[in-house]
């Protein structure tokens, strides 16, 4: 990894980014919900160390932590956002909106967020024009997707207005929708070949790896043509941990346990949507649906994470 450097080009964008990407989700409402100020504190630790590279999106609520985070830095930072908009009116107020909230001129880069196939793309048309015109006009940096999907990534290999590509895939291939992780590899190397910029999300599979994250992280990092990897950070400890990982570099004893021993409790998403496999598959009986969503009784659950491998929209993490 170290001989890709810590610094890398994404794709064929005039961007360099950081194999560290900050997943901001994790601070914002829908999880953690920090403090404006703590949040911000753990943005700037990350620029402090060297992390030039967030990642968002309009629906995790995150873009006032974002802008008061960059107030007064001169450094380059690319932020990438995305959204569900389809057609290019809601497109434009996508772009208006992250333009506004993070008081950013340009946003580097806007992503289709969560796109399924080539049906999909074709059925967010709209938008995507939009996106073209906005980086014609120097709103927007460079146009992109975010897939859970092989099928999604293939799409993109194959679109030639699509410059980056920001796939799930961790090793062991929880929560890719439609195939296998060594399928996932094959389709992000397709993605490479076409010259697109490629980061990574859930690489920690949402906290079900984070007994063996060195592993998971290199081993995602390392894929041919990969820029990045997305990874939500709730402290200090596991920004400097992950560095670390992804500077070759091995993480002090202090630092592992650190990391290792925080508390830990399973966290469900909104967009849950109740299929209830989760229920079933969890052996301590901690799950339950309650209006279509499930719930978990923290005082029967023991963090195993079993119940994550079997949530098809990655609805749950250990955080
Ligand atoms: S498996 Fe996922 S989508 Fe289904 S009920 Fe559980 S959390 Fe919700
Ligand atoms: S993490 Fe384990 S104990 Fe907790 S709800 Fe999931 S399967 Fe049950």
């Amino acid at each position: 990894m170290t001989a890709m450097g810590f610094y890398r080009r994404l794709g064929k964008t005039k961007y360099t980014v950081s194999a560290l990407c900050y997943g901001v989700l994790t601070i914002g409402p829908t999880q953690r919900d920090l403090p404006l100020a703590e949040g911000v504190s753990l943005l700037r630790y990350g620029l402090e160390l060297g992390v030039n590279f967030f990642d968002t999106a309009e629906i995790y609520g995150t873009y006032p932590y974002i802008r008061q985070a960059l107030k007064g830095v001169t450094q380059e930072v690319v932020v990438s956002t995305k959204s569900y908009a389809t057609t290019a009116e809601e497109m434009k107020r996508s772009v208006e909106k992250a333009r506004k909230e993070m008081d950013l001129p340009t946003i580097p880069l806007f992503l289709l967020h969560e796109q399924e196939s080539e049906a999909t793309l074709r059925g967010h048309r709209g938008a995507l024009d939009y996106l073209l015109e906005a980086k014609e006009k120097g709103l927007v940096g460079a146009v992109g997707l975010s897939t859970h999907h092989i099928a999604g990534v293939r799409a993109g290999a194959a679109h030639p207005e699509i410059e980056v590509i920001h796939p799930l895939y961790n090793y062991k291939g929880w929560g890719i929708r439609d195939g296998t992780a060594a399928e996932m590899r094959e389709a992000i190397d397709l993605a490479r070949q076409m010259g697109k910029g490629i980061y990574l999300m859930k690489t920690l599979a949402g906290g079900h790896l984070s007994t063996e994250p060195a592993t998971a992280l290199s081993k995602a990092a390392g894929l041919p043509g990969v820029s990045s990897v997305a990874i939500g950070m709730q402290s200090e400890a596991e920004i400097c941990y992950n560095l670390a990982v992804l500077k070759g570099e091995t993480p002090s004893p202090d630092l592992e346990k650190s990391v290792r021993t925080r508390s830990r409790c399973l966290h469900i998403e909104f967009w849950c949507e109740g299929c209830g496999r989760c229920v079933e598959r969890c052996p301590f009986g901690a799950l339950s649906l309650s209006n279509g969503k499930a719930v978990v009784r923290h005082d029967l659950c023991l963090t195993c994470g079993y119940c994550s491998g079997v949530c098809e929209v990655m609805a749950l993490k250990i955080i």
